[in-house]
């Protein structure tokens, strides 16, 4: 039997429906962009395996910053203990996040970190006795799919099954081009009702809505109006923090900066599963006391493993290179030349660009659905031609690596050229 063969008896995969879903190629090796199946077929990573992997499989430097931590102390318990790698990574942590970041809490997905932040905006207002018990977001929002992650993203039939079961989240229209002023007044009417205690946001551009992007003049608009309501701004960084907008951070586009972030996905390089919420002073001063009943009892266990702090710093170290700031900066040239040329093609909606991130929308008669016929044709096509691309709905994007190479770019680009043509 084939590892194909065999996952099939036993593995169920994420956002899967098993009786449709098409064979799975048995990915056994890694190097740079590149993926190699079980049969020798190659594949070019051109999502980062989600947005993970800024760096390139197999990475050799946060491979040997792992083996090392593995050998020296693999995990310790955070909860009355700390470890030379959680301070470290706090340290360096605090040279690249916007200065009024001053606290992190450890967790280990993206979905956890936007836990912790819904629940230390809740339960800041719960230890002052302030009765704010609901949340803010966009629509179409993603921001994982634990129970108030799911809450707050907006793609309904992810979440349409537990909709009595969630916690109370009124959403507004994304600020996108036209946009703007309806989303800001539905904001403002909000704030104005003083029973928000967070407006959370993925900045700049959603993800798995399709790379749906909206300028920073708009969101530091959105941040300043909250600010005067005294309603807590959460910045889910999880897909654009670590270079990917074309900044460290995208929220490094702003003036004014968001109360929490939640970091994840590139944070250890796509090694080792690790999350980490981060706060302003007076959000932790608001469980800073002599109340035990008012500490954040929040917590899991492998919070701040060092092996996953030592991937962080390495990746970290990794990113502040000359050479991967080359690479974004080449790879955000290289998708905005490809813009240009693609931008013009009749079947061609919209396209748009961001640091390392491009997207276009293929015209269509009906409204494609995010898993609909379109996407799954679009997506088989890539797989046949060695191209690992996710569309959503109508809307192709790439997220690469940073180390991928021109040559691999170019492939790339001319397989969704090809797929245009095709569909
Ligand atoms: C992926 C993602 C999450 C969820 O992260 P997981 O690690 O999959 O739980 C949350 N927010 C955003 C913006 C994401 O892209």
């Amino acid at each position: 039997m084939t590892l194909t063969e065999k996952d099939k008896l036993y593995n169920w995969h994420p956002y899967t429906q098993h009786k449709t879903a098409p064979d799975f190629p048995a990915i056994i090796k890694g190097e740079g962009a590149l993926l190699w199946d079980e049969n020798g077929k190659e594949y070019i990573d051109a999502i980062a395996s989600w947005w993970v992997n800024p760096f390139g499989h197999s990475n050799k430097v946060i491979a040997d910053a792992i083996y090392k931590q593995l050998t020296t102390l693999e995990h310790v318990l955070f909860g009355g203990f700390t470890h030379d790698k959680a301070v470290l990574l706090a340290e360096k942590l605090m040279t690249i996040l916007p200065n009024n970041q001053k606290k992190l809490f450890y967790s280990d997905n993206g979905s956890t970190a936007v836990e912790v932040a819904l629940k230390c905006a809740l339960q800041y207002n719960y230890n002052k006795g302030i009765k704010k018990t609901k949340i803010i977001a966009f629509e179409d929002a993603f921001h994982g799919d634990t129970f108030g992650a799911m809450a707050s993203s907006g793609i309904t039939f992810f979440t349409e099954a537990f909709k009595g079961s969630l916690l109370e989240v009124v959403r507004i229209p994304v600020p996108t081009n036209g946009n703007e002023e309806k989303s800001l007044q539905a904001l403002q009417n909000l704030v104005a009702t003083n029973e928000f205690a967070a407006f959370i946001f993925e900045p700049l551009c959603q993800g798995a809505a399709g790379m749906v992007m909206y300028s920073a003049e708009i969101l530091d608009k959105m941040i300043l109006m909250c600010k005067h309501n005294n309603v807590f701004t959460i910045a889910d960084e999880v897909m654009t923090g670590f270079g990917k907008t074309g900044r460290t951070f995208a929220s490094d586009y702003l003036d004014n900066k968001p109360d929490m972030m939640c970091l994840s996905k590139a944070l250890t390089g796509g090694t080792i599963p690790m999350a980490i919420t981060t706060f302003t002073q007076e959000i932790f001063n608001g469980f800073y006391g002599d109340d035990t009943n008012k500490a954040f009892f929040h917590g899991h266990t492998f919070t701040a493993n060092p092996t996953g702090c030592a991937a962080a710093i390495a990746s970290i170290n990794l990113l502040q290179t000359a050479e991967t700031q080359k690479n974004i900066t080449r790879i955000n040239q290289s998708h905005l030349d490809f813009e240009q040329k693609i931008k013009l093609h009749p079947k061609v909606k919209t396209t748009r660009v961001l640091g390392v991130i491009f997207a276009l929308e293929i015209k269509t008669e009906t409204q494609e659905s995010y898993y609909g016929t379109m996407r799954n044709k679009l997506y088989n096509f890539f797989i046949e031609n060695g191209i690992i691309l996710r569309p959503v709905g109508n809307i192709v994007y790439i997220l690469p690596p940073y180390v991928i190479t021109d040559t691999q770019l170019e492939k790339v680009y001319y397989t969704i050229e090809k797929a245009i043509e095709m569909i």
